[in-house]
């Protein structure tokens, strides 16, 4: 009798880390696996070799990348790595000289041609039924695809690699330059993904705002009508879907005006055609700053455009990420970012102290701002902007938001609003989930009764 796949003796162990573009790199490369009857196993002592996907961003992510390499090395012994820190090979063998195999990012069919070296592929009856590679369009099409995150929400990769040369960034050099996936094509795989149980997307990629532009917006048909590559038309689709769509890395460019309206635009079910959510990295507020990083410096136009995107969408929530300690930042342009916290009132912001990134034209920068100073900058920027986001959730008390159901623990549901992106944002905490019979995947509307710093506090009404 012939064997299942499944135990055919080739088994692998997969690390993925580093951001949501290289979880959908991992879960693109473990549907191949699974495609082609390999195993994925949980332990290192299970699996004949191992796969590493690994972040190479910052300095810390490639010690973590590097760290995971060594533990699998130790671990098991036959190790491929792949991802960001693969546009690096001497750094890895340098200190893992004994790795199989090293590929960069999105580089799929070199890692399936390092696991096949490792673990020649046996014919198998069961698996050469079943197409040996998929594409984009294939991913997800019959249950194969696999996900790393819920079954109710899942990253929609729409490009890769950046035009832009933000002087403090590698990824240009890593990922190369934009290059956009045809607006057909993602459509069609959000709509697998919605007939897959997915009820939000999180649209990801080095430059959302910049969609299409590589392809001059080409035209492509979706469901008998006619789309741009363009990030409006992308979400016009998307908003045909009824589903949480939700846009990330948007780069400011004006043209990010445009797509406000739909998000105070309403589908006949209520539901916002885009969520009312931006997550739009502004890195700092001082023009000489902005200028050194090779990014917009129009301040004063942010901050009009700001008010301008609340006119239009009230309920909008604006989430940023900065850099404090930038080589070269005054106290005084310091200051200029304190300011600007203030005035732009942002809801949700991340901050990072500048640090080197090996190969970053930031590195050549003259003044570089002392370790301590960057950290109290640091300190100082976070208890500015907690004193904001702690007013502004404390504003919802009393109010009912729709939130998605991602968990639940006993009593305790945890669930996001529409504010709440997965894993960088906060949480609203259901007091009574079992009472209310809530499951993961499920939308409720929740009385806000309470808030933090963080997260907002509340319960289901239920009917009597
Ligand atoms: S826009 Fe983002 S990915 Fe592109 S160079 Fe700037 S920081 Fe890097």
């Amino acid at each position: 009798m012939s064997e299942p796949a499944s135990s055919l003796g080739r088994k692998v162990g997969f690390v993925s880390l580093g951001c949501p573009k290289a979880l959908v790199d991992s879960e693109r490369i473990l549907t191949q696996l699974k495609v082609e009857g390999y195993d994925i196993v949980q332990t290192y002592d299970d699996a004949d070799v191992v796969v590493v996907n690994t972040c190479g961003f910052i300095d810390s992510a490639v010690a973590e990348s590097l760290d995971a390499i060594g533990e699998a090395m130790a671990e098991n012994g036959k190790v491929i790595v792949t991802g960001c820190l693969g546009k690096r090979p001497e750094q890895i063998r340098e200190a893992h000289p004994d790795v199989l195999a090293i590929t960069g990012p999105q580089d799929y069919g070199s890692v399936m041609a390092a696991v096949h070296a490792a673990l020649p592929p046996t014919h198998d009856p069961f698996v050469d039924l079943v197409p040996r590679r998929i594409d984009d369009n294939d991913m997800l099409q019959n249950g194969i695809g696999i996900k790393l995150t819920p079954k109710h929400y899942a990253y929609l990769k729409i490009s890769e690699g950046c035009n832009h040369r933000c002087s403090f960034c590698i990824i240009p050099s890593m990922r190369g330059d934009l290059v956009s996936r045809p607006v057909d094509e993602v459509l069609r795989e959000a709509e697998k993904l919605a007939m897959g149980g997915v009820k939000e997307l999180l649209v990801i990629s080095q430059d959302t705002s910049a969609y299409g532009v590589d392809t001059k917006y080409a035209e492509r048909t979706w469901r008998g009508k006619a789309y741009q590559t363009r990030m409006k038309a992308l979400c016009e689709g998307l908003s045909e879907l009824g589903l949480w769509t939700r846009l990330h890395y948007v780069y400011p460019y004006p043209h990010v005006d445009d797509i406000i309206p739909l998000m105070a635009d309403r589908n006949a079910d209520g539901l916002p055609k885009l969520l009312p959510y931006l997550d739009i990295p502004f890195q700092h507020a001082s023009p000489r700053v902005l200028k050194l990083m090779k990014r917009p410096g129009a301040v004063d136009k942010t901050l009009e455009r700001i008010q301008r995107w609340r006119e239009t969408c009230p309920d909008i929530t604006i989430r940023s990420t900065f850099i404090v300690g930038f080589p070269g930042e005054t106290e005084a342009e310091f200051e200029e970012l304190l300011e600007f916290l203030d005035e732009a009132q942002l809801d949700r912001v991340g901050a990072f102290a500048y640090s080197p990134v090996e190969g970053a034209a930031a590195n050549s920068l003259p003044d570089p701002v002392p370790e301590d100073v960057k950290q109290e900058r640091l300190a100082r920027f976070m208890e500015r902007q907690a004193t904001i986001s702690e007013a502004k959730l404390a504003d919802k008390v009393g109010s009912v938001q729709r939130c998605l159901v991602d968990a639940v623990d006993g009593d305790l549901g945890i669930a996001r609003s529409m504010a709440d992106a997965p894993e960088i944002d906060g949480l609203v905490q259901i007091q009574n989930a079992r009472e209310a019979g809530l499951q993961p995947g499920r939308f409720v509307d929740v009385a806000i009764m309470g808030s933090d710093e963080h997260d907002l506090y509340g319960e289901v009404e239920i009917d009597d």
